[in-house]
């Protein structure tokens, strides 16, 4: 994966982060609004973050090959391949 692609991916992980981060901090106020699948989403962004620090971003997790960079850029917060999604 080449710089450029890395930079856009990061940009949208905290673009997203922030944005569910915001919306998390808004409905703390009311309790027990926090969407499930938020917070799952928001671990799966940590998570890329985590493995973009690490070097090991765009890694499938399952079997170990690289994930298709149209798909990162479309889901940032992917860790399949489209081979090992279905
Ligand atoms: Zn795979």
């Amino acid at each position: 994966m080449d710089t450029q692609t890395m930079d856009t991916v990061r940009h949208n992980l905290l673009g997203r982060s922030q944005s569910l981060l915001g919306r998390r901090r808004w409905t703390l106020t009311e309790f027990g609004r926090i969407g499930e699948s938020e917070a799952q989403t928001l671990a799966r962004i940590q998570a890329s973050l985590d493995r973009l620090a690490g070097g090991t971003y765009g890694d499938c997790v399952t079997c170990h090959g690289a994930i298709e960079t149209e798909r990162l850029r479309a889901m940032p917060e992917v860790d399949r391949c489209g081979g090992c999604t279905h």
